[in-house]
């Protein structure tokens, strides 16, 4: 087994949807070197290897991993939050039994795209960042027109991990450069 235990430090609001929270949990054991393994069988991963964090959807819920972390966004409440946890923590310890006969991607599978960065934007389309709609601002970050201090939403406190969430996807800094 890699990853024994996971316990929750965290549980806030989502601006993108007032009616989701994020579900913040500390690991007792170090991922870094599965995350490879799930980017390869996991078929909706995207891997920032720079950062070592990879991220995912499920139905219930979207997944953020980092090599003593895990942030589970998108649920409606801490017990739901508990659930997908769960079943992250199952589907890291199978991937890490069954590596012999996965071969690991150590690279991002596809480019990322405006709707995996859409997730964790405000969606008020407030028009603070000079463009209509949050979706084109997230199309504005994938080109590298905006970044992320253009939205004022952003950096609200309750914002925080969906900032941090951003940054990591888009490889643009530490959490500390971006809490500036
Ligand atoms: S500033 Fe732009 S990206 Fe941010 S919430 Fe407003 S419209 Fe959306």
């Amino acid at each position: 087994m890699l990853l024994h235990d996971c316990k929750i430090t965290k549980v806030g609001r989502s601006l993108c949807n007032p009616e989701w929270i994020a579900v913040r949990a500390e690991l007792s054991d170090d991922i870094g070197e599965v995350l490879p393994y799930l980017n390869a069988v996991v078929k909706n991963a995207v891997y920032t290897p720079e950062v070592q964090n990879l991220n995912f959807k499920i139905e219930a819920g979207a997944i953020s991993l980092m090599p003593r972390e895990i942030i589970v966004g998108q649920v409606t409440c801490e017990e739901d939050g508990v659930k997908v946890l769960d079943y992250v923590k199952r589907l890291i310890n199978d991937t890490w039994e069954k590596r012999a006969g996965i071969t690991p991607v150590h690279e991002r599978k596809g480019e990322i795209k405006a709707k995996d960065i859409l997730d964790f934007l405000p969606r008020t389309n407030c028009r603070d960042c000079g463009l209509p709609t949050c979706f084109a601002f997230a199309v504005a970050l994938v080109k590298g027109q905006k970044r992320l201090q253009d939205c004022s939403a952003l950096s609200k406190p309750e914002s925080a991990q969906d900032k941090e969430a951003l940054a990591r996807l888009l490889q643009t800094g530490t959490t500390e450069e971006v809490a500036k």
